[in-house]
């Protein structure tokens, strides 16, 4: 499926699905879903919770968690990353519960310190495309602690 928006590779702040989420990142908080019936969170976002079909809430989290794993990425595969590699991507694990593992970017680290389980901490910052004039989106990204 191509993707057609122009905006493209920002975020699509208006999918319901994840509006919550870019809501909260904009004012400093990191909100996952969290299941009403069972407590448990829910990650990715879907509409209802797997387990038990129960109802989510947005709900914020500490903001700390562990790095799960990364890649260096240092070759652009997409024009509007030219400007950006090198660049860590990461899956970070949550304290609140592991098993919630965010896809994001690990910032203001040199990629040689990095470590499997270091504690990191979000920050909240703007994702920005040169491709994408005068658009950004703010989003969590972490550090190491
Ligand atoms: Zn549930």
């Amino acid at each position: 499926m191509a993707i057609k928006r122009d905006d493209f590779p920002l975020p699509d702040v208006d999918d319901p699905l994840t509006t919550p989420f870019f809501a909260g990142a904009a004012r400093g908080e990191l909100l996952i879903p969290r299941c009403e019936t069972c407590g448990e969170y829910v990650w990715y976002p879907q509409e209802a919770c797997p387990r038990d079909g129960g109802g989510l809430t947005w709900s914020a989290v500490s903001g700390r968690g562990t790095l799960f794993t990364w890649a260096v990425v240092r070759r652009a595969f997409l024009p509007a990353f030219a400007d950006r590699v090198p660049f860590v991507t990461a899956l970070v694990a949550l304290d609140e519960d592991p098993a919630v593992r965010l896809c994001t970017y690990v910032v203001d680290t040199a990629p040689e310190q990095l470590v499997a389980d270091a504690p990191v901490a979000v920050c909240f910052r703007p994702l920005e495309f040169t491709t994408v004039p005068g658009r950004s989106v703010i989003v969590p990204m972490f550090t190491l602690t």
